[in-house]
């Protein structure tokens, strides 16, 4: 890249310095040719005028008309050839051709009335033949040849070309050592993204770019540490996962390790103690087993919405056997489960995951009452959305723990989670069926009086996923 810009710029710069040199000097050269030949033109014209009064061509010519004439090759750096009709050299201004005959096929037209204008091939002079005419017979009574020098513009324009070749030069170098600092302001902000990124894969992600200058660097370096903190946000959550999930495996392991010990620490233990014991190691054992059914499902959530089997299903069935199902434990606790539906409702879900996403709000529910309290799940829609509410007359949970309750492993009383056998897992799994469906979950909850979740999910699968596009 970096020398991409810099050959780029140097290109450019010489290309548009190099055509406008061209471009300048030629128009000089035209411009001052074209002012030497008019000139030339109307000198001759005068001087035609005057050979023509004095009729200098048939006589011999005056001294003075010589003198003139003279005077003007001199300064026109050239030579001036007047012929009669006849075609014989009458003024020759280098005095070498006088008398001899002028073969010259320009002359000869000039005699039919045509003047001619003629520059030589390297420019460096012009010759312009042009016809004397009688001012009053308006006959062509001879040919007048001049010749003018136009050596001192050919001069000047190599001089204009010599100065522009050391003007070039001075602007390349300039141009060269511009583009070098340019080229190099530009590149280094993008080396150190590079090099901060090559140390981020390397595993150092607290490091960041700051970078000021322009707008898109700055824009990239943004983007970049937005992107940083996503992945440090992952990784903390990802650390703080794996070592909850491994606090919450070690804690029955540590209960059946003691309980194990204990016993086979004693000698002759009596059989109801050892029936006592082994009853507490299976209950461990089976909340090993829920913990790691739990975060197996969790795990398959995470695999997101490709695994989805959706169908079209009805929502009030769903809730009736849900609520059949964990029936038992609510009788348990004296507690009512009351459904209301307010219309049949069908919609595009994953049955087996909003199965588990409704047992899990409808067991908390139970779990989190009090003996002889109630739970109502109602069940609602209109033409876009269903509404599932699950309220209960339980603890509920406190204002500034509402937000985390759907983190993994998040329990309010942490003391209590043994007894009712919570995992934490619960409405992490449901919040995430949720949002795989396209769906919110919110909570409204107070302290011993009781906690509402509600639901909302689209209708229609595939609608949605239109919408969301
Ligand atoms: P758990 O397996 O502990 O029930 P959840 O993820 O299902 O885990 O719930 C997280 C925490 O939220 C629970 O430990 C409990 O403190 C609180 N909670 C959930 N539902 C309710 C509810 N209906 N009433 C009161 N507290 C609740």
């Amino acid at each position: 890249m970096h020398l991409h810009i810099l050959l780029t710029l140097l290109f450019f710069g010489v290309i548009a310095m190099t055509v406008t040199d061209v471009v300048l000097i030629q128009a000089y050269e035209n411009h001052a040719t074209e002012g030497a030949i008019s000139g030339v033109r109307s000198y001759s014209s005068k001087i035609i005028n005057n050979i023509a009064d004095a009729g200098a061509v048939n006589s011999n010519t005056t001294s003075t008309l010589l003198q003139e004439l003279d005077n003007a090759a001199l300064f026109y750096d050239g030579r001036i050839i007047l012929v009669n009709n006849k075609l014989v050299i009458i003024t020759d201004t280098f005095d070498t051709e006088v008398g001899k005959t002028l073969i010259s096929e320009e002359a000869i037209r000039c005699l039919e009335g045509t003047s001619n204008s003629y520059t030589s091939d390297t420019e460096q002079y012009v010759e312009l033949t042009l016809p004397v005419t009688d001012s009053t017979t308006k006959d062509v009574i001879g040919v007048f040849i001049i010749r003018a020098s136009l050596a001192d513009i050919q001069e000047t324009k190599h001089y204009l070309i010599q100065l522009s070749s050391i003007i070039l030069s001075f602007v390349f170098l300039t141009l060269f050592v511009l583009a070098l600092i340019f080229s190099y302001r530009l590149t280094r902000p993008l080396k150190r993204v590079i090099e901060t990124i090559d140390h981020v894969s390397e595993g150092y992600l607290e490091d960041k770019v700051s970078m000021k200058g322009y707008y898109e660097i700055v824009k990239i370096s943004d983007s970049f540490n937005v992107m940083l903190d996503k992945i440090n946000k992952l990784e903390e959550s990802r650390q703080e996962f794996v070592s909850n999930v491994s606090h919450e495996l070690k804690t029955p392991m540590t209960s059946i390790k003691v309980l194990a010990d204990s016993l086979l620490s004693q000698d002759s233990v009596p059989e109801e103690l050892y029936r006592e014991f082994l009853t507490d190691i299976n209950d461990e054992i089976e909340r090993e087993n829920k913990i790691i059914t739990d975060l197996l499902a969790l795990v398959k959530l995470d695999k997101k919405s490709g695994e989805m089997h959706i169908a079209q299903v009805s929502i009030n069935e769903l809730l009736e056997i849900t609520m059949r199902r964990l029936k038992p434990i609510a009788q348990k606790h004296n507690i009512e489960l009351i459904f209301e539906s307010f219309r049949n409702v069908i919609a595009d879900v994953d049955e087996v995951k909003m199965s588990l996403a409704l047992t899990n709000l409808i067991e908390n529910a139970i779990k989190y009452n009090i003996e002889g309290g109630w739970v109502k799940v109602s069940l609602n829609s209109n033409h876009k959305y269903v509404f599932i509410r699950v309220s209960d007359s339980g603890i509920g949970i406190p204002e500034d723990e509402q937000e985390m309750i759907f983190e993994r492993f998040y329990r309010v009383d942490k003391t209590r989670a043994r007894a009712t056998g919570g995992t934490g897992l619960g409405l992490a799994i449901t919040k995430n069926v949720v949002l795989m469906h396209k769906g919110s979950i919110k909570v409204t909850s107070k302290e011993n009086e009781g906690t509402t979740f509600t639901l909302r999910i689209p209708l229609s699968f595939s609608f949605n996923l239109r919408e969301t596009v």
